[in-house]
């Protein structure tokens, strides 16, 4: 009987091994078909783990936003290209380390607090920061 927790290192000793024999033969780290464009990679895996990548974003995201309502708290703005997530507390410094999917997964698993973060369109949040943490528009 092996523990999950031996299997995975193990697993993780076989995947080192592979990454070590492709490197040698510089092939690429993630299908080991094709020659290494970088230091990991080819060409076409470069790509395709930026775009799962931009996807992931994609889908932390619009979680995020749906959980805030998918509005501007401020002024209603219901277009998403124009809304940002916004830090009530003004408290960036602590999410300094994470950013893209990992943000806003990070969020999610805090049950995307709304004490913390509100969803402002990119006028309120601009409006706010200017106009010492109020938005114009409330005063
Ligand atoms: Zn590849
Ligand atoms: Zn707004
Ligand atoms: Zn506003």
């Amino acid at each position: 009987m092996q523990r999950p927790e031996d299997q995975r290192i193990k697993n993780n000793a076989r995947a080192r091994r592979r990454r070590e024999e492709l490197k040698v033969l510089n092939l690429c780290g993630s299908c080991g078909k094709a020659p290494r464009t970088s230091k990991y990679s080819c060409d076409a895996c470069r790509v395709r783990s930026r775009e799962s990548q931009k996807r992931s974003i994609g889908r932390a995201k619009a979680q995020v936003f749906e959980a805030y309502g998918n509005k501007c708290n401020c002024c209603g703005e219901v277009n998403l290209k124009f809304l940002t997530v916004d830090h009530v507390l003004n408290d960036c410094y602590l999410d300094r380390y994470t950013r893209g999917s990992a943000w806003y997964r990070r969020v999610l698993k805090l049950g995307c607090p709304k004490d913390r973060y509100q969803l402002l369109c990119f006028n309120c949040n601009c409006g706010r920061y200017h106009n010492g943490g109020v938005c114009p528009h409330v005063g």
